[in-house]
């Protein structure tokens, strides 16, 4: 679709083969359910009838999406040596933009149903020739080439050369701080800059909850090679990036890297892959990893005039670093470990939902239940709250049944309960259980931290 799509050389099977099974026809309403319900993301504004494609993350949900983003830091940035971080603004110059080929480029093909009045991204129409809305066949327009970036006005004048651009994606800020970062952290390439940040676009059609919106979150890294190295280090962060998926929970038989085909192939770039879920809908992107080539530094070398290059003092030899760039979305990740996670599972004559996060993942790692809401037990469970939040992010809840309590934990995915009961207070020791298995252990509080710790780490 966009100035970053391109193809691969590589196979076009899936590196993952397994029969993955039919998906669950009604996972997706259980997930938009569930998310409403719990707190996990919201409609936006929707006290004013709701705005269309925009959603908000509420108390649960807002723990997810982080821990999803420090899941990727933690893996791209903090256990690398090879990679260093980035913050840069969302507002940026049409220049940018410009040397990118965003302005130009950036486009879905649009067709309007001459019938319904229906609009629709050509490219993603399962029959180019029938209205997906109205079922009319033959009734569309020409399609016309839709620029999907967002444009306001900087400072209180409006019009041109105060023009600027919300980012379509982060990667940009990555390569115009090339220069910057090389110099002020002595990195060489290879090495890599990761950014995680909002991105907007004006997209046709957003839909399937959040899988695709027009204000999302993005986790990219540039990775700056020796040109002679790129197809090796594209390979190693396919894979890399596959693992990644799978590491954090996400069933092998639900994950596949899908090679672009020809077609699919941008004249810059020698191979991109896809990681896909399997979502309700179908196989989809989870992510992209593309061999850019020179092309992204050479063009703001040109359109900026300043060198993008490295000099290797060692084989007196100065180059422009290719680029190997893995783009992940984490409000579609979020979405795409929801899904992976759900599970529900008859429980005596009750139906268990539970959400089988990965540790990393849970937006909570415990909860702390005082079995009575009397001050004798609040006391003591609140101080273990404290205790514990020291170093996870912990929930309490003291109202309702405790096995009420235990299956509201499930379905928002925290790994242990911790009870504090009236035995408590005589033996000082708390019954602590397990969302999965749901088995429960009795352990001295004093022992509590260094258990957990050695489950949750
Ligand atoms: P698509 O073909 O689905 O429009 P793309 O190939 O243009 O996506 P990239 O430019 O490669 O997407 O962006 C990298 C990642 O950012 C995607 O794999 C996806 O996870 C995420 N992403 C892109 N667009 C959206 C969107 N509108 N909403 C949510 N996430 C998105």
């Amino acid at each position: 679709m966009s100035a970053s799509d391109d193809s691969s050389p590589v196979s076009s099977d899936p590196v993952v083969a397994a029969d993955p099974g039919a998906p669950d026809p009604d996972l997706f309403d259980k997930i938009v359910n569930l998310s409403k319900r719990r707190g996990i993301v919201f409609p936006s504004a929707e006290i004013y009838g709701g705005f269309r494609s925009t959603y908000d993350y509420g108390p649960v949900g807002v723990l997810m999406l982080r821990n999803v983003k420090d899941a990727w830091w933690r893996s791209m940035v903090q256990k690398r040596h090879d990679v260093v971080g980035l913050d840069a603004s969302i507002l940026s110059p049409p220049a940018i933009w410009e040397a990118s080929g965003h302005l130009a480029n950036f486009t879905d093909p649009l067709v309007d149903c001459r019938s319904c009045g229906s609009r629709h991204r050509l490219d993603k129409l399962e029959d180019p020739d029938t209205c997906p809305t109205c079922g009319a066949t033959g009734q569309f327009t020409d399609p016309r080439q839709f620029n999907l970036m967002f444009k306001t006005h900087a400072g209180p004048v409006e019009g041109a050369g105060h023009e600027v651009f919300l980012r379509p994606e982060t990667a940009q800020g990555m390569f115009v701080n090339f220069a910057n970062i090389l110099y002020t952290s002595r990195k060489k390439p290879p090495f890599g800059i990761a950014q995680i940040g909002k991105s907007f676009r004006n997209e046709i059609t957003p839909g399937n909850f959040v899988f695709r919106t027009r204000e999302f979150e993005q986790m990219e890294l540039e990775f700056f090679v020796p040109p002679a190295d790129a197809t090796t280090w594209y390979e190693y962060w396919c894979q890399t990036r596959l693992q990644w998926y799978l590491d954090h929970g996400i069933p092998a038989e639900k994950l596949r890297l899908r090679a672009h085909d020809a077609d699919e192939l941008s004249h810059y770039s020698s191979g991109t892959s896809d990681v896909e879920y399997l979502f309700p809908w179908g196989w989809d992107e989870l992510e992209g990893i593309a061999n850019r080539g020179d092309f992204d530094l050479t063009q703001h070398a040109e359109h900026s005039g300043e060198k993008l290059e490295y000099f290797d003092q060692a084989n007196n030899e100065r180059y422009v670093p290719h680029v190997i760039e893995p783009a992940a979305g984490a409000t579609r990740t979020m979405m795409a470990f929801l899904m992976a996670a759900y599970d529900e599972e008859q429980v005596n004559d009750d139906t268990r939902t539970v959400l089988r996060l990965h540790h990393r993942i849970a937006p909570y790692k415990v909860a702390v239940l005082p079995l009575s809401k009397k001050p004798d037990l609040v006391g003591p469970a609140t101080e273990l709250f404290s205790d514990l939040a020291e170093t996870w992010m912990c929930d309490y809840d003291e109202t309702q049944a405790i096995g009420k309590r235990y299956r509201r934990q499930d379905e928002i995915g925290t790994p242990y309960c911790v009870t504090y009961d009236f035995d408590s207070l005589v033996d000082q020791a708390v019954t602590v259980r397990e969302r999965d298995s749901m088995e429960q252990v009795r352990l001295p509080i004093a022992e509590l931290h260094a258990w957990l710790a050695e489950r949750l780490t």
